[in-house]
């Protein structure tokens, strides 16, 4: 594949092996043309030394393999000597990989809704569903630690069916009890929008819980767009004829390409947390939040604000024209059954006149 083996024979010291990975990437790097089109080429770099890491061939590609590994775990066109620690994260990533295969089955997943709040008005304007794994050898896993993995193994795919038919019955149970108003987000990771039966996935779960257009969000990030532009317009296009709102994921952390912003059907963009918890602190985290502001409402999109846990946070905001927020200050991630009692308190304060008072 794309995959090669170089063997150094005679190495005289690890910096050596620096200089030698070096001119590998830098011969990379320059670009060629091929079919009358640029490309460049990037390359992750793993290595293992005789016979510190290995003394038979198979184990010394191994170990290299896996030190690759690393690196594009970390972020691509790099460097990493293998190091034992290697081995204990592959044999973690594989045992986890191995229990989340039953996981579906042995009914360990839930999912735990974040409201958004209208900052103007205090009231809620949605909802965020996130997935939680409660497993039976494991205990309580954090979607940051099992994502990635279940994305690499393709098992997203399952598992995020799962999540959208859930929250899409979710939807349907809270809008018959008349305590729904608000949409309800769901993440769509890379790897789903790979699939070619996404949207007829979708659709389908949509017809048999009857929701209806702006009832659910799906939330992606920059990287699939950055990934194919025109098939990832073209998919999000087809989603938003479904019905469905998109909002852009922890804006601000990817490549944040801005041609690509006034070309997607988005509706929302949400500021990365990292920007509202350094806003107090530094100039250039609020200079920036402010600016992505003004660019999306110039674009027509509306702004939500992530990982709000303070009140000057959400005071600073309200001075930036930030139209929604996120985070603890407001509340936790919850299970539906608190997310409905909330919903519930809500819904008689909205109708009762005399609970309006001392609200
Ligand atoms: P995300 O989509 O950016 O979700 C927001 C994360 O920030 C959630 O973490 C939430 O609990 C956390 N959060 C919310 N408010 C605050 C706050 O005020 N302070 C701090 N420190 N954190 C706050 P969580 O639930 O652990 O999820 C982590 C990530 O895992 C999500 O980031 C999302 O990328 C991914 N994820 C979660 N559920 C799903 C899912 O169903 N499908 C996919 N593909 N990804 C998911
Ligand atoms: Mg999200
Ligand atoms: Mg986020």
């Amino acid at each position: 594949g794309d995959e090669f083996v170089c063997v150094i024979p005679e190495l005289l010291s690890a910096s050596h092996l620096d200089k030698t990975v070096m001119h590998i990437q830098l011969a990379l790097a320059d670009p060629f043309i091929a079919n009358g089109e640029e490309v460049t080429l990037s390359c992750s770099v793993g290595a293992s030394l005789y016979p510190d890491h290995g003394t038979e061939p198979g184990q010394l590609i191994q170990h290299a393999d896996l030190a690759m590994y690393s690196v594009k775990q970390t972020g691509r066109n790099r460097f990493a000597l293998f190091n034992q620690h290697m081995v204990e994260l592959a044999s973690e990533r594989m045992s986890m990989e191995k229990r989340l295969r039953g996981a579906l089955k042995r009914d360990e997943f839930s999912l735990h809704y974040q409201p958004k709040v209208d900052i103007n008005t205090g009231a809620i304007s949605g909802f965020e569903a996130l997935i939680r794994w409660q497993s039976a050898d494991m205990g309580n896993v954090p979607p940051d630690k099992f994502i990635s993995i279940a994305e690499d193994s393709g098992q997203i795919v399952e598992i995020g069916h799962w999540v959208i038919n859930e929250a899409c019955r979710q939807i349907r149970a809270w809008r018959d009890l008349g305590v729904l108003s608000a949409p309800v987000s769901v993440n769509l990771s890379v790897r789903q929008m790979r699939e070619p039966s996404l949207l007829n996935d979708i659709k389908h779960v949509m017809e048999t819980h009857r929701i209806e257009k702006d009832w659910l969000e799906f939330e992606i990030t920059e990287s699939i767009l950055m990934d194919q532009q025109e098939q990832a317009s073209l998919l999000l296009a087809k989603i938003k004829a479904l019905g469905i709102l998109i909002a852009l994921d922890d804006f601000g952390t990817g490549y944040s390409n801005l041609s690509y912003l006034d070309r997607m059907p988005i509706d929302t963009i949400k500021i990365d947390r990292s920007f509202i918890s350094g806003m107090l602190k530094s100039q250039r985290d609020l200079s920036i939040i402010k600016a992505v502001i003004a660019m999306s409402h110039s674009l027509g999109h509306k702004v939500i604000a992530e990982g709000v846990e303070l009140e000057a946070q959400l005071d600073a905001l309200r001075l930036t024209n930030c139209d929604h927020y996120q985070g603890y200050l407001y509340s936790h991630p919850r299970p539906a059954e608190q997310i409905q009692i909330m919903l519930s308190a809500q819904a008689l304060a909205a109708n009762s006149p005399t609970l309006k008072l001392i609200k």
